[in-house]
């Protein structure tokens, strides 16, 4: 996610309205490295602006995933969580506690793409999910 102050100048160019309230979500996502969903940002804006909804919490998510600004990604069928950083890295997820965290290794020399795969398309990248059971937890 670029700085606030870069993201308010691009939303802006797009047409956004940039509230109280949304300039708040754009603060609960700088630098977080917690994975949020929407739920968990909605919560956190809401304790300052009681009467946000959670429409507008979900469609200004949206309209940054759409932008590139964070990357969406589901661990499991019931919630999405978002990313404010969307260079190329992986996961370690507590199946206990649902804690999600950064991995920033390079396992491109350790994967071995099967064969259909290599021979009819062009892979962009990929992601690593671990399932893990944390210290906490265990
Ligand atoms: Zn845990
Ligand atoms: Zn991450």
């Amino acid at each position: 996610m670029e700085t606030i102050e870069k993201l308010t100048k691009t939303l802006r160019s797009h047409g956004m309205k940039i509230t109280p309230q949304r300039l708040m979500i754009f603060k609960v996502l700088e630098n977080n490295t917690s994975h949020p969903s929407a739920e968990d940002v909605y919560k956190r804006v809401k304790k300052v602006y009681p009467a946000v909804s959670f429409t507008t919490i979900y469609k200004t998510l949206e309209t940054l995933r759409k932008l590139g600004e964070i990357r969406e990604f589901a661990i499991d069928d019931d919630r999405k969580h978002y990313d404010p950083n969307t260079e190329i890295h992986h996961h370690a997820i507590c199946s206990a506690c649902k804690k999600i965290l950064d991995v920033f290794e390079d396992f491109s020399p350790h994967v071995k793409l099967p064969d259909f795969i290599e021979k009819d398309y062009t892979v962009s990248g990929f992601q690593i999910s671990f399932f893990v059971t944390c210290k906490e937890c265990n």
